[in-house]
This record gives structure tokens, C-alpha cells and sequence, in this order.
């Protein structure tokens, strides 16, 4: 993960119409769930921005656009970039079912030279629950 200089989570649209996604820029910051993997003392930028809504389509653009401002304003280039599908589009949790469209989404971003991983913020109370009863609400 040295070469890992900036990670731009992709959050679903709907889901962030109520949630601000502060949660996952702090599991990055603490380095946790999805993001445990890069060393606590990395200098690593964050970036959130979501889908655009379903289909998804707009994720490619946005992701495009950002790769172009990172290489031309910061030198950072494509490889050094790493896509999270937060935990709200690539699983069941507390916020609903996982996005119908991932298999789209994983698509589209794979037209860009970035290492995408799955996962953002991971509560414990949805884990808690997947564990017991395979999906995140009360039995
Ligand atoms: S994973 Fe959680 S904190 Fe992150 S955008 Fe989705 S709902 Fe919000
Ligand atoms: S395409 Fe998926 S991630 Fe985007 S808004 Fe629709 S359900 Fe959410």
C-alpha cells in the first residue's frame, strides 16, 4: 500500500441524501474497516463523492474528472489511486440492501487504471447483525 498516495470512496447517492459519510472519512482517518489496510502514518489524501444517482452512470465521470485534476494539480497519476465502494453499495447494512447496479459500477471504474477494494466505514452493530442473522435488520 506505499504506492497509495490518494483513495476516493464511492458512496451511493441515495444513501448520502441523509448521511453526510463523516463516518467513512473517520474509519480512513482511524484506519479502520475497509481502510485498516494503509499504515496509520501514510500521508494519504481522502475524497468522497457518490454515484450520481441510479444508474450509477455519472461515477465514471466523476472519477474521471477527479484523476484528471489529481495528475495535472498534484502529480498524483491513476495507479497511485485507490477506489473504496463504501460498505452502503457493496453490502447489506443498517442503510438497506447492497446497490443493484455494483456489478455496473465495478465496470465502469474498472475503465481507469485505479485498485478498487471493497468497503468503507463497517459499524459494529450491522457486523453484529450479518453475523447472527445474515442481514442487518432485528429478526
Ligand atoms: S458507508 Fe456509512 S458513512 Fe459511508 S457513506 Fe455509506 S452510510 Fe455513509
Ligand atoms: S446506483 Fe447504487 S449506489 Fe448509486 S444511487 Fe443507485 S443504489 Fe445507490
Amino acid at each position: 500500500m506505499d504506492d497509495i498516495k490518494y483513495v476516493i470512496t464511492l458512496q451511493c447517492h441515495i444513501v448520502k441524501e441523509r448521511c453526510s459519510g463523516y463516518l467513512c472519512e473517520e474509519a480512513f482517518h482511524l484506519r479502520q474497516g475497509g481502510f485498516a489496510h494503509y499504515p496509520k502514518e501514510a500521508d494519504i489524501r481522502f475524497l468522497s463523492i457518490t454515484c450520481g444517482g441510479c444508474c450509477g452512470r455519472a461515477s465514471l465521470r466523476k472519477l474521471s474528472n477527479a484523476l484528471k485534476l489529481l495528475k495535472k494539480r498534484a502529480g498524483i497519476e491513476a495507479d497511485q489511486v485507490a477506489l473504496h465502494f463504501s460498505s452502503c453499495i457493496c453490502r447489506e447494512s443498517f442503510h438497506g440492501p447492497k446497490c443493484p447496479h455494483y456489478d455496473y459500477l465495478k465496470e465502469l471504474v474498472s475503465r481507469k487504471n485505479v485498485k478498487c477494494f471493497e468497503g468503507s466505514r463497517i459499524s459494529n452493530t450491522t457486523q453484529s447483525r450479518l453475523d447472527e442473522n445474515g442481514h442487518w435488520s432485528k429478526e
